[in-house]
């Protein structure tokens, strides 16, 4: 692409920058760490471009990332004076978006739900917007495939998810939402909205929320248990049915 471009390890810039932050899920400032740029033309000589990597450091929460800044000719606009000024393109690695943080439980997802969850996260977050309305469609066919909903097309699965109780009937309607938004990017080859997409994702992190980590944390709390000694013959059970539940007996454990 480009012919003899000029490489430099230099001084990292002082100022800091406002970048988005994969952990804090906004806009925070970053220092730069080290910086090596890189300029040159593209063949022909056409084009010129000036180029910065930069390791960056979220001052927030001290995250450590990668930024490329890159300026072409070609990329210029206007101030509100009418001057030119340089219009450059940031890409940062990871792949990130501001308010699009990665819940803290998505690797407690059974592997082939997280997996497919994962692809379209990143898609999202890399502005692939086509690919990720059709990846979210994709999310709710697998966890009706995960919960044995095989026969039938996608609505009846979803109606199926309904019937046995895995999703409420508003919860349905939302994925028959979601249903058709992947439709129109597979069919249509749609492009949706950043907020339409955003907003469908939220809505399928609750539900796998719903569907696969609070079932699974609920079970694993510690059974409720009897906090006072239960009644003995020559007591009598508590008799209200207020808040305090009648205990079960202690086992009798006699010395043999
Ligand atoms: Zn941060």
């Amino acid at each position: 692409m480009s012919r003899n471009p000029v490489v430099k390890v230099v001084k990292p810039p002082e100022q800091e920058e406002q970048l988005a932050c994969a952990s804090c899920a906004r806009l925070t400032s970053h220092k730069i760490l080290t910086a090596v740029t890189e300029e040159g033309e593209t063949y022909g000589g056409d084009i010129q471009y000036w180029e910065q990597y930069w390791t960056v450091q979220c001052l927030g929460c001290k995250t450590l990332s990668f930024c490329n800044r890159i300026r072409t000719s070609e990329d210029v606009g206007y101030d509100e004076e009418g001057n030119l000024v340089p219009e450059p393109t940031t890409k940062l690695y990871p792949s990130r978006l501001v308010g699009r943080k990665k819940p803290e439980w998505d690797t407690e997802l059974p592997f082939q739900i997280y997996r497919v969850y994962d692809e379209v996260h990143a898609a999202l977050c890399n502005n692939i917007s086509v690919l990720g309305g059709i990846g979210i469609r994709a999310i709710v066919e697998t966890v009706c495939k995960h919960q044995g909903l095989t026969t039938g097309n996608l609505q009846n699965k979803i109606d199926g998810l309904a019937a046995a109780g895995v999703i409420t009937q508003a919860g349905a309607d939302i994925l028959h939402n979601l249903r058709i938004m992947g439709n129109t990017a597979a069919h249509e080859v749609k492009a949706h909205t950043a907020e339409e997409l955003g907003t469908a994702m939220d809505v399928i992190e609750n539900l796998l929320m719903n569907v696969y980590i609070l079932p699974e944390r609920a079970r694993k709390l510690p059974k409720s248990k009897p906090t006072t000694a239960a009644p003995t013959k020559k007591q009598n059970a508590p008799t209200t049915h207020g808040a305090k539940k009648p205990s079960t007996p202690k086992p009798t454990i006699t010395k043999s």
